[in-house]
Parts: structure tokens; sequence; C-alpha cells
């Protein structure tokens, strides 16, 4: 916990030279990558007090003679594999937890960004932490996981990236003898905001940029689905339009750029297929043009595609592509319903100023995170507990109060204090 603390500070105290590495490595604005220091940090210090408070847990007993204690234990080394949208948030927030429940930790970050990963990880050695507490490797994916999930020391395994990686390593975990073991997935989604015909259209129009286009579209939680009450579409799709239009794409070392490049040209590429497919069933309403200070790098457009049917929209297109749609007011359970077909269920947005469509959409969706008449983007660690079901992972929610007990062995010690003169202290448990 003190360490953690320490590793906390550190971060923090290089919050500027982090955030530098990070826009220069992964290409998301510097004010967005100083952000994400802050956000990867705030999982440490939340494992810092989890750590205290989860463990020698006394629960209550119904018998004065006895004395319950539920122990935590470590499970063993275990193996963190990470993506390269938030490449340190995502080191954090499976190290500290994993160290925090008193386990070694091997950990894989994304190919794209090994150097802040890297970085994180010398903070937490000069925290003081020994040095084989964690290991990380940076190394192609595949390479990786044949390794570690044929290990005989592995006892767990903690991912974030893509569903069909997800699903791999849950067949090779299956796949083992012996013990079986725990693997938190979180993955991707399709995510969806609803508004009303009561929504404040200024504010629908704010929430929705800043949810699918900040970080160039590239987090699990942005929204790719923005489906609109038929009487205020065209208004609202026709704000949105314009507000895209002032968006400078650029260099994400410039303060004035709002939308950086996306990861890879690859990436650029299949953004392009996507829209190409996509556009045999809808209408692009706005893409922004790349000047010739965007010829070099893998930068896309911010771009608007009206469709007609949520199951148009069958795969998560990883960047800053928005697709819109209308609904008649009597269609929202079918629409819900065609939301939770999908599978995913990550994030979802809820705009309007009626309590009673508010409730209908929060039941009718599977979404692990909703929001309401804000922005979809952004969980606060320990307000805001992070993940979804389905296709979307396992949980328990990254930032919450049960994913530290995940990656412990839970055993209880029920003592008669009659027998022993009430002496736990004899086992070190006083
Ligand atoms: P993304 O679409 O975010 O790149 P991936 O699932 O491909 O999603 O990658 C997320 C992380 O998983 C990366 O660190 C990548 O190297 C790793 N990875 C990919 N395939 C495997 C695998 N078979 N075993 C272990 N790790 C893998």
């Amino acid at each position: 916990s003190i360490i953690l603390r320490k590793w906390f500070d550190l971060l923090m105290a290089n919050q500027e030279d982090l955030g530098r590495i990070l826009t220069a490595e992964q290409g998301k604005p510097f004010a967005e990558a100083k952000g994400e220091i802050a956000y990867g940090a705030s999982f440490v210090e939340w494992f810092a007090e989890e750590a205290k408070r989860v463990n020698g847990e006394t629960l209550p007993t119904f018998d004065n003679n006895r004395r319950l204690i539920v122990l935590k234990q470590p499970i063993g080394v275990c193996a963190a594999i990470t993506p390269w949208n938030f490449p340190l948030a995502m080191i954090t927030r499976k190290v500290a937890p994993a160290l925090a429940a008193g386990n070694t930790v091997v950990a894989k970050p994304a190919e794209a960004t090994p150097l802040v990963a890297l970085e994180a990880t010398r903070a937490l050695h000069d925290a003081g932490i020994p040095v084989d507490a964690l290991h990380t490797l940076p190394m192609p994916g595949r390479e990786f996981g044949e390794a570690a999930l044929a290990h005989p020391r592995l006892a767990g395994v903690v991912f974030t990236g893509s569903t069909a990686t997800a699903q791999w390593l849950n067949r090779r975990l299956a796949a083992r003898e012996g013990a079986i073991l725990p693997l938190v997935a979180e993955t991707g989604g399709i995510n969806a905001m609803i508004v009303g015909s009561s929504a404040l259209a200024e504010q629908v129009v704010d929430d929705a940029l800043a949810s699918a286009f900040g970080s160039a579209g590239q987090r699990c939680s942005a929204l790719r689905l923005l489906c609109v009450q038929e009487d205020v579409a065209d208004r609202i799709f026709a704000m949105l339009a314009g507000a895209m239009r002032e968006l400078v794409i650029g260099d994400p070392a410039d303060p004035a750029t709002d939308v950086g490049p996306v990861i890879s040209d690859a990436a650029a590429r299949s953004l392009r297929e996507h829209l190409t497919d996509i556009a045999t069933h809808g209408r692009i309403l706005e893409s922004g043009t790349l000047g010739p200070a965007q010829a070099h790098g893998s930068f896309f457009p911010p771009t608007l595609v009206e469709l007609d049917d949520p199951r148009q929209l069958t795969r998560e297109a990883f960047g800053p592509i928005l697709h819109v749609l209308r609904f008649r007011s009597r269609e929202l359970p079918q629409l819900l319903a065609a939301i939770r077909e999908s599978g995913y269920g990550l994030t979802l947005g809820i705009q309007t100023r009626l309590a009673s469509t508010e409730a209908e959409v929060f039941a009718g969706s599977l979404a692990g995170n909703v929001y309401v008449n804000r922005s979809m983007t952004g969980a606060v660690v320990g307000v805001q507990p992070f993940g979804g079901s389905g296709l979307s992972g396992t949980g328990p929610k990254a930032g919450g109060p049960h994913y530290l007990v995940r990656l412990a062995t839970e055993r209880t010690l029920t003592v008669n204090t009659t027998a022993t003169g009430g002496n736990t202290e004899l086992l070190g448990l006083g």
C-alpha cells in the first residue's frame, strides 16, 4: 500500500513528461494524454486504499463465541495484457490491483505502445517494489499468449483488448490441465446514445461530439450509434454536422488540435473499408476533409453516417465514425431490443428530460455503464466502476470494489474463542 502510494506520487510528479511520451507514441492530444496519466494514477491510488480495506476483513458472526475472519491471499503470478488506446492507464488498472492483492505480474503492453508502459514500470520500481514483482515484456501478443498461458506458474489473466483475443485466451485457459484460473476480460462495445424529443439539443451535440470523437473515437466506451427521435433528428444532425466542421484535425502536440491521428495506417485503412461497407446501407452526412498538413500520418476525418436500422452496424469500428439513425417514439422497445441483440453491453447514453424515458431505456439495456444527459466516456475510478457484460467483458468492473478480490483467494478462519481464550494473536491475526 505504501509502495503503491509512492507509485501514484511518481506518476503524478512526472505527468507532463509521461504525457509527452504518450502523445508522441500513441498520438492522442497532449491534454488528453495528461488526463490519461492522472486517470492511470487514480487506479494506483484507489487500489492502495483497497488493499487496506479488503485485507483482513472481519465479518460479523451470529455467535459470540466465534470469530470469523476472511483472509485474502495472493493467487500468484498474473499475466496482464493491455491495448494501445490507454497504454499507461491499462497497465496501472491491472498491475495495481494484482499487486494490492499480493500477487506478482508479468505485463504485456500492446506492440504499438511499449514506451509509456516501460516508463510506468520504471516508476514502480523506483517506488521500491522488488524488480521481480513486475516484469514488462514488450513482445508480439500471440507469442506471449502461447508462452504465458502454457506456463505452469500462471495463476490468472487480466486482459483488455478485442473480444476475439479474449475468446482465444478463454479457450487456452480452458484447455489447461489442473486448476481453473480466473480470466478478467474487458473488450469492446457498439455503444448507443438514445435521444428523446425532450432532450436539450445543444447538450446532445456537445456530449455526442465528446463521446464519439474524443481520442479520435479510439475508446472502448466511445459513442458509435446515435439514435434520435425523428421529430428532432433533422435539427440535431444538422447541428452536429456544423459542430464537426469546427473540429481541428492535426498534430496531437499542438494545443489547438481536437482530433489527432488514429493509431496506424492499418487502422485508417480498416476504417475506410468499414465506411465503404456501411455506405452501401447508409448515407454519409458529413466527413471532414484532410488538408496538406495531414498528408503525413494516419489521419482519419471525423465522419457522420446515417443508417436506417441498428442491425446494419455489426462491428465496432474503432475510430472517429459516428453512425446516426432516427426512431419513432413507439418503436423504442424494438430499437432497444436490436441494440441488446448485438450482444455487447458496455456504455449507453440517454438524453431526455423525462424520467419515464430514462427508466425505460435503462431497463431495456444490458450496458454496464449508463449515463444520462452527459457524455458517456471518462468513467471516474471509484465513482463509476467501469465494465460491461456479454461480448463486452467478464467483470468485475475496473476501478470498483470487487476487482481486487477476483485476484485473491478467499479463506475463512473460524475461531471458537471460548476454547482458545480468545487468543487469536497466536495466529498473528489479532
Ligand atoms: P486491439 O484491437 O486493441 O489491438 P487485440 O486484442 O489484438 O486488440 O490486442 C490487445 C492486446 O492483446 C495487445 O497487447 C496484443 O498484443 C495482445 N494479444 C493479441 N493476441 C494475443 C494472444 N493470442 N495472446 C495474448 N495476447 C494477445
